[in-house]
């Protein structure tokens, strides 16, 4: 028989964390982890104490994008305590206790919740400026799991440059509406590909889809993250895009520095 779930609990905030934001996109595969991951390294980096939960369990990729994939949880008491990285930022993630990389997880509804639950509810973060979430793709039941569990302060929108983006824009922000969360912006990812032989720009997936998605709903724009070949090798690597880039590092700073005003 199928088990019953009672009503969602009521969403609360993380005890000693001044803001919670979760980074969302309407679909997989736009660069959502890329940017969690890359705007937590960025906010550590400005001194901020900043903790990454990687909340996708059916892929969830920010172990390896850390270089950590080989750490551990350790519970407190009750409490699970979050992994340090080498980059300055605390990471909770499925991937720290799934048997092996390429388990995959397939469970029914109710589990997954409850795995989502447990996983958001019972970490210890003490005191921290940032609390990334690194929402599940999409908007459906797995990241309606996470956003009824956390009171989140603003959502990150993700989107690729496509015209598409403006139809995914919507669907998050919608998302976010209902929620009552306030978007705090658009990133528009895999903006114009920057061909590593002679340098020049190629729109690959054309170009804007996330400014005009942005001027269309009226949210901010927060900015636009070149396609670059050496992103994915150095990110299966472990290596953060703004550790190795210096044009990384100015774009992600000037998320940061939107984000936060
Ligand atoms: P999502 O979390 O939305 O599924 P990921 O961040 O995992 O997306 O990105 C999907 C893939 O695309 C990964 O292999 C990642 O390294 C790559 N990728 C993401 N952004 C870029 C970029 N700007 N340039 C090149 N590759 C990228």
């Amino acid at each position: 028989p199928q088990p019953i779930i009672g009503p969602p609990p009521k969403s609360q905030k993380y005890k000693g964390v001044k803001h919670t934001i979760m980074v969302m996109s309407g679909k997989g595969g736009v660069g959502k982890s890329t940017v969690s991951v890359n705007l937590a390294v960025t906010l550590a980096n400005q001194s901020l104490k900043t903790g990454l939960i990687d909340a996708d369990i059916n892929g969830p990729d920010d172990p390896k994008m850390l270089g950590a994939d080989n750490e551990k949880l350790y519970a407190q008491g009750d409490k699970i305590l979050p992994v340090k990285t080498r980059y300055g930022v605390d990471l909770v993630s499925m991937g720290f206790i799934l048997p092996t990389e390429d388990t995959a997880v397939i469970w029914r509804g109710a589990l997954r919740h409850k795995a989502i639950q447990q996983f958001l509810e019972d970490v210890m973060w003490g005191e921290r400026d940032y609390v990334i979430i690194d929402m599940p793709p999409g908007t459906g039941d797995e990241a309606l799991s996470v956003s009824q569990l956390i009171d989140a302060d603003g959502v990150v929108i993700v989107v690729t440059p496509q015209d598409i983006a403006l139809l995914d824009a919507k669907k998050a922000i919608n998302f976010a509406n209902q929620l009552k969360v306030p978007v705090l912006g658009i990133v528009e990812n895999m903006s114009g590909f920057i061909c590593p032989h002679c340098g020049q720009t190629v729109d690959i997936f054309k170009r804007g889809g996330g400014e005009k998605a942005a001027e269309a709903y009226g949210v901010p724009f927060l900015g636009r993250i070149p396609l670059v070949a050496e992103l994915v090798e150095k990110s299966d690597q472990g290596i953060p895009a703004v550790v190795y880039s210096e044009e990384m590092r100015k774009i992600f700073d000037e998320i940061a520095r939107k984000v936060r005003e």
